[in-house]
C-alpha cells in the first residue's frame, strides 16, 4: 500500500465506511496471525531520566522519588512476573546514561535471558555496537518511539536532554537495525500533534525502514497521553473512534507487522480492540520501578487505566474466541500441531 491509499483509510469516514474497515482489519489480522493474543508484562527498572519532556511523569524537573533498582531487585520483579506466566518481558526506565548504563543492562539480560521467550529494552537509544553488546547479552527487541514527527511541536515538549535531538532520535531506529537485532518496535504519542498527520509520517517512516532493513520484524504502536505528575495539557486528544479508526488503518497497510496495545487504554476499549488488528497486549501492568512486589503510587510514570490482573485479561481474551499466548509463539504453535 503507498502512503496516498493510506492516507484515504485515515479520512473521516460514514458509519458503514468505518463498519467496512474495521472486518477488513478483522479479517486479515485473523489470517495473518491467526486466533492469539501475544501477552506481555512491562518491567520499569528506573525512573531517573536526565531528559525534559513535558509530557512525562519522570521528566527531569519533576520533584518525584527517583528509583532504580539493583540487578538483584529486577531479577525479583522478574521471577513475580515468570510466576505469573509472562515469558515476554519489556525493560523499561527512564533515559539516564549513569543508572541504566548499557553494562548494567547487559548484566541482567544475561541473567533474564534464558527465563525468557524474548526480551525487550524501551531505554535510552544506544549506538549501533551498544546494540550490538546488548544483543549478544540476549536483548532481541527495542522499542523506540519518535514520539511526534510534528517538529515544532517535537522541539516544544522535549526541552533539555539527548531527546532534544530530532534528528539523532529517528537515526536511532538504524542503529537497532544494524545491530544484529531483529525486532524494532515504533510508535508515536496519540495527544501531542494531529494524528492524521502523524500516523501518515510514521508509516512513512516505516516504510523507509523496511526497503532497507527487509528481514526486520516491526511493531507499530500507539499510546495516548495520560495524566501524569507533570499535569501536561492534550493539545491534540484524539477519541476512541479515531483511536480504533487508526489501528484497523495500520492493520491494512501492514498486514505483517504486530501492533501493541498497553494498559494506557481502559478494559472497555481493550475488549473492543481484541481481534480489530492489535496482537500484542500489555496485562496487569505497574509503571513504577520495583511496584509488582513493592507497589508505590510516588513513583509511577502514569496511570494504568486497565488495571485488571493478567488472568482477568487472559479471560477476557478467551472470552472473544481468540487465545493468550504467554510464551514463545512458535513453541505454541508446535504444541499445537
Ligand atoms: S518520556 Fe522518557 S525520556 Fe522523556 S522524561 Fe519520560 S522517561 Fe524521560
Amino acid at each position: 500500500m503507498n502512503v496516498q491509499q493510506f492516507q484515504n483509510l485515515l479520512k473521516p469516514l460514514t458509519e458503514s465506511e468505518r463498519l467496512h474497515l474495521f472486518q477488513s482489519a478483522r479479517t486479515l489480522t485473523r489470517q495473518r496471525f491467526g486466533r492469539t493474543i501475544q501477552l506481555f508484562a512491562p518491567l520499569y527498572i528506573s525512573n531517573e531520566c536526565v531528559v525534559t519532556c513535558t509530557y512525562c511523569g519522570f521528566s527531569r524537573q519533576n520533584k518525584i522519588e527517583r528509583k532504580t533498582l539493583t540487578v538483584d531487585e529486577v531479577l525479583k520483579e522478574a521471577e513475580y512476573l515468570r510466576q505469573q506466566r509472562f515469558r515476554h518481558l519489556l525493560l523499561v526506565s527512564g533515559e539516564h546514561p549513569k543508572q541504566v548504563s548499557p553494562e548494567y543492562l547487559s548484566l541482567i539480560a544475561q541473567k533474564l535471558r534464558p527465563l525468557f521467550a524474548s526480551l525487550a529494552i524501551e531505554v535510552a537509544p544506544f549506538d549501533k555496537e551498544t546494540y550490538s553488546r546488548l544483543c549478544a547479552s540476549g536483548v532481541d527487541r527495542v522499542v523506540l518511539y519518535q514520539e511526534t514527527y510534528d517538529r515544532l511541536q517535537y522541539a516544544s515538549v522535549h526541552l533539555a536532554g539527548p531527546k532534544k535531538f530530532y534528528e539523532k532520535r529517528i537515526q536511532s531506529a538504524e542503529a537497532v537495525l544494524q545491530s544484529g537485532i531483529r525486532s524494532l518496535g515504533m510508535g508515536i504519542l496519540l495527544g501531542l500533534s494531529d494524528w492524521r498527520a502523524e500516523a501518515t509520517a510514521l508509516f512513512e517512516h516505516l516504510l523507509g525502514l523496511r526497503k532497507k532493513y527487509w528481514r526486520a520484524d516491526y511493531t507499530v504502536s500507539f499510546p495516548r497521553l495520560r495524566p501524569c505528575a507533570s499535569d501536561f495539557a492534550i493539545p491534540h486528544p484524539v477519541s476512541d473512534d479515531d483511536f480504533k479508526q487508526l489501528i484497523a488503518a495500520f492493520r491494512l497497510a501492514l498486514p505483517e507487522a504486530g501492533i501493541v496495545l498497553s494498559t494506557r487504554e481502559s478494559a472497555t476499549l481493550r475488549d473492543e480492540l481484541i481481534g480489530l488488528g492489535v496482537t500484542q497486549m500489555s496485562a496487569g501492568s505497574r509503571t513504577e520501578p520495583g511496584g509488582y512486589l513493592h507497589p508505590d503510587q510516588a513513583l509511577k510514570q502514569f496511570e494504568t487505566e486497565d488495571q485488571r490482573s493478567p488472568e482477568e485479561i487472559s479471560r477476557a481474551v478467551q472470552a472473544k474466541g481468540l487465545e493468550p499466548v504467554w510464551k514463545d509463539e512458535e513453541s505454541t504453535l508446535m504444541e499445537v500441531l
